[in-house]
């Protein structure tokens, strides 16, 4: 029985897309792996291991130009197993990756719905690293879901003081409580899972991102192992899959980029999630105000007055200086980390000297 492309994800989005490119001598097809150089895409008809015309390389202008898996993607077929891309649609959503040094950030993803953001709440749990994949999400349209998983490793108490912290930090976003070793909680992820939509996963290595994901599949499809988080190597060595369909008729994309994210991040995401931080930043006094020490400060003011969470405004300063210092380019970095050397050996010096 041949597939619809609904099942695939294809919507009235695309297709408004794809009639406005006039793209009506194509396939229209997803891509769900990505190789080195080569792709795998599904449509109505089958799989094909595809390649970009050598138009479309012409015409690129950045990697983001480049298919990624989850994109929908016009298509010519060769023969059974082989095809051309020969357009990328418009994309709905981009899950992306900015690297320190380089100006470009590197595609994980894209058209993913809602990406399930998970914390292992047992230990290192911390609503400042919600944060920051909160500000990926943001940044790249993603409807953020928080998942709190391994509850059966802490207490009662403990875990409703975890959970009603992080449902009042975070107050207009869904917080789920899972153990996915014991399957509790999953039907509440399950529900937030609808057909033909795609969903990713995100958080640190080791939360439980495969066994959630086995969970939902119903069988054991990625290796799980405790021992690979120190090597960050083994997992996603066996399979090629990057993109799951549930029984649900849910698509879920999970690829090795994926599992890397989270340490850096733009800093439009980070506005994004400080929103009402930036909002009042625009009204003191200075408007290089660093929000420290300035008169008319309302940053500060706010604060004062107990309208502004300090520990919130501090992750949201510390979050833009890392941004600052991810996008400062490898030059800049090393020049910086220079000069923070050289100021430190001559205040030793100096104070041998006893100028201090
Ligand atoms: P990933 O790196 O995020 O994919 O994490 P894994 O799914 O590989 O899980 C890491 C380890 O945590 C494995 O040993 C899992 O068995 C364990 N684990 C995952 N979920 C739970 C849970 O809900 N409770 C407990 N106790 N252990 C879990
Ligand atoms: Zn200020």
């Amino acid at each position: 029985m041949p597939i619809k492309l609904e099942e695939l994800g294809y919507d009235s989005f695309f297709e408004s897309n794809r009639k406005a490119l006039g793209l009506d001598n194509y396939s229209m097809s997803r891509v769900i792996a990505e190789y080195r150089g080569a792709y795998r895409v599904k449509n109505a008809a089958g799989e094909y291991l595809a390649e970009v015309t050598g138009k479309q390389m012409f015409d690129a202008q950045s990697r983001e130009d480049y298919p990624a898996v989850g994109d929908w993607v016009a298509t010519t077929e060769l023969d059974p197993e082989r095809a051309v891309i020969n357009r990328v649609l418009p994309r709905k959503t981009l899950l992306k990756r900015k690297y320190s040094g380089r100006s470009e950030a590197q595609v994980i993803a894209s058209n993913i719905d809602v990406a399930f953001i998970i914390e292992s709440v047992d230990r290192d749990y911390n609503l400042n690293r919600f944060e920051r994949y909160l500000a990926i999400a943001n940044d790249g349209d993603i409807k953020p879901v928080l998942v709190l998983n391994k509850i059966d490793l802490i207490s009662e108490p403990e875990l409703d003081s975890k959970a009603s912290h992080t449902k009042k930090r975070f107050a207009n976003i869904d917080v789920i409580l899972t153990s996915a070793i014991h399957s509790d909680g999953l039907d509440d992820l399950a529900a937030h899972i609808l057909k033909g939509k795609t969903y990713c996963l995100l958080g640190s290595s080791g939360v439980g991102k495969s066994s959630i994901i086995n969970r939902l599949l119903e069988r054991d499809v990625i290796k799980t192992d405790a021992i690979s988080h120190h090597t960050g190597k083994g997992k996603h060595t066996t399979t090629a899959r990057e993109m799951y369909f549930l029984e649900n008729g849910g698509i879920l994309i999970d690829n090795p980029g994926m599992r890397e994210i989270g340490m850096t991040d733009s800093d439009t995401g980070i506005e994004d999630v400080f929103d009402d931080i930036a909002a009042l930043s625009g009204d003191c006094r200075f408007r290089d105000c660093t929000h420290t020490h300035e008169p008319g400060c309302v940053v500060r003011e706010a604060i004062e007055r107990g309208e502004l969470d300090e520990e919130r405004f501090n992750n949201y300063v510390r979050l833009q200086k890392e941004t600052e210092y991810y996008e400062m380019t490898e030059l800049e970095k090393r020049t910086k980390d220079r000069q923070q050397g050289r100021f430190i050996k001559n205040w030793k010096k100096q104070q041998k000297k006893g100028d201090y």
